[in-house]
């Protein structure tokens, strides 16, 4: 005897945005009462990572501007940011946490350490009929915009990524890595999909540049919007051409404008991806540079909130990078302001090296404006690795200090503004960033939706005149849909199909 399906299993709204069932919350986050903070809704969530940013690169940020940063009087509270396996997390587990409430090990997508897929808040956003967006500066596939849209085992698997957000159907993906969309055969790093044709016939109106940005014009009800600026990462603030490439904060107002056509409201993370290269790279100017190009897009972000007057908007680092200080080297000032000067990163002032490195005080000199000495000419000389020797050099005139090439397991300082802002006030972990979200909002959310399900339930699907039967893995249907849509048709399951179980 078939039964409708009425549990909390579809309320994973993947592919099954639209089907007609109604989710029960699985975790106890039951309040749904929308909070009203300045007498005002919550309904448009902007949530903005600067990828490795933590206090210490807010602090020699504020002194490199010489001003204070736009979130600066927006501080609410902390959090801590370990993954299950490790005191230092990694983007994939961070961004995990910070997308599904669920600590997993570092190197995971959007699932627990078990491997059971967890919803996302973006996902639970689509269950609301809210728009969502995703922009950063890395890949769109990459670790922390992967992290709200799809559910891998391993952050390397960028081709399954792609593929993933483009079946969730998500309205506004803006990023670099076109290739991770693309056949082998058109250069790409798909073994055989063309997703970017698929998203094409999906109804994605695809985009390449600057002006086709700017113009873009979506009709979000028949139309979704995917941009790829870049075949692999996009540049470095640093050298980003601004006639090709658009900035964050362009594609943060573009993703802005589109998504809130939707009148039910939306969902949009915003990534400053290379804030944490930079920091792996001990690379001070590039830091600075792209925490400047991630303030730009907050500005837009809390323009428009202030505008709209419903927008909350969530800003928080998924990690610190590199044990950046504010000092170094025993000098009792800091100079940050001297980056200033600084035109190109690390790696492309040492790509002008000379085979003896000869010209090594010249090519930085050229651009940085900094007289090196003797000694720091011969540092640079004498290193194995040029490109970071550099970067000590200029990092040490600017007083800045490092610890690590990799993540540290610092806290991070969350800063918050709009209706719901109130809500992040104090001591937190990274997981309770998503159910504040979902609460400030009225977005149902809960972690493992499927858990009152056992493994052996048989699901009978019925698309159109034809019924599927399928098992559950992973204790979550979601997955169990993701292979049978290797059946011919890729969108097997539409919205207004009936799903029963028996
Ligand atoms: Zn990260």
């Amino acid at each position: 005897m078939l039964k409708k399906l009425g549990v909390a299993a579809l309320s994973a709204g993947i592919i099954f945005s639209g089907v007609s069932t109604t989710a029960a919350s699985a975790d106890g986050n039951s309040q749904l009462n929308n909070s009203r903070g300045n007498g005002e809704k919550t309904e448009n969530i902007i949530y903005m990572i600067p990828d490795g940013f933590n206090a210490d690169y807010a602090t020699n940020y504020r002194h490199y501007k010489g001003e204070p940063a736009v979130w600066d009087t927006h501080l609410r509270g902390m959090y801590t940011t370990y993954s299950a396996d490790s005191n230092i997390t990694d983007s994939a587990a961070a961004g995990t946490a910070m997308a599904t409430g669920v600590k997993t090990n570092n190197g995971v997508i959007g699932l627990d350490p078990e491997g059971n897929p967890q919803q996302t808040i973006l996902e639970a956003s689509q269950n609301k009929d809210m728009s969502t967006g995703l922009v950063a500066t890395s890949t769109i596939t990459h670790a922390t915009p992967a992290a709200f849209g799809a559910h891998v085992d391993d952050r390397n698997k960028e081709t399954e990524i792609a593929q993933q957000l483009i079946d969730n159907e998500i309205d506004v993906l803006l990023g670099g890595g076109k290739n991770n969309f693309l056949p082998e055969s058109e250069g790409g790093n798909q073994a055989e999909a063309n997703v970017l044709q698929q998203a094409e016939e999906q109804g994605y109106q695809l985009i390449e540049n600057r002006n086709q940005l700017l113009e873009a014009d979506i009709d979000l009800e028949n139309e979704n919007l995917l941009g790829l600026f870049a075949d692999d990462a996009m540049s470095p603030e640093l050298h980003r051409d601004t006639e090709e490439e658009p900035s964050l904060a362009e594609m943060t107002q573009t993703a802005i404008d589109t998504l809130n056509k939707d009148e039910d409201g939306f969902f949009l993370m915003v990534e400053g991806s290379q804030i944490d290269w930079a920091g792996h790279a001990n690379d001070a100017a590039w830091a600075m540079t792209d925490v400047g190009a991630f303030e730009a897009a907050v500005q837009e972000a809390i323009d428009f909130a202030e505008e709209d007057g419903n927008t909350l908007v969530i800003v928080g680092g998924d990690h610190e990078t590199g044990g950046m200080t504010v000092g170094a080297n025993g000098s009792g000032t800091a100079n940050p302001e001297l980056l200033q000067s600084v035109t190109a990163t690390g790696e492309n002032i040492a790509a002008e090296l000379n085979d003896d490195r000869s010209n090594a005080g010249e090519v930085v000199n050229k651009y940085t404006d900094m007289e090196l000495s003797e000694e720091e000419i011969q540092s640079i000389q004498k290193a194995e690795d040029p490109i970071m020797a550099i970067n000590t050099v200029i990092s040490s005139k600017a007083n800045v200090g490092w610890t690590s090439t990799n993540h540290t397991g610092v806290d991070i300082p969350v800063y918050a503004y709009g209706p719901g802002a109130d809500k992040f006030s104090g001591a937190h972990d990274n997981t309770d960033l998503p159910k504040i979200i979902a609460n400030a909002a009225g977005i149902e959310f809960g972690g493992k939706t499927s858990q009152n399900q056992s493994e052996g339930t048989v699901y009978t699907v019925k698309s159109g005149d034809t019924l599927f039967e399928i098992g559950l893995k992973y204790n979550y249907l979601w997955t169990t849909l993701q292979e049978i849509n290797q059946f011919p048709n890729p969108h097997l399951i539409y919205p207004g199909d009936e799903v029963y179980f028996k």
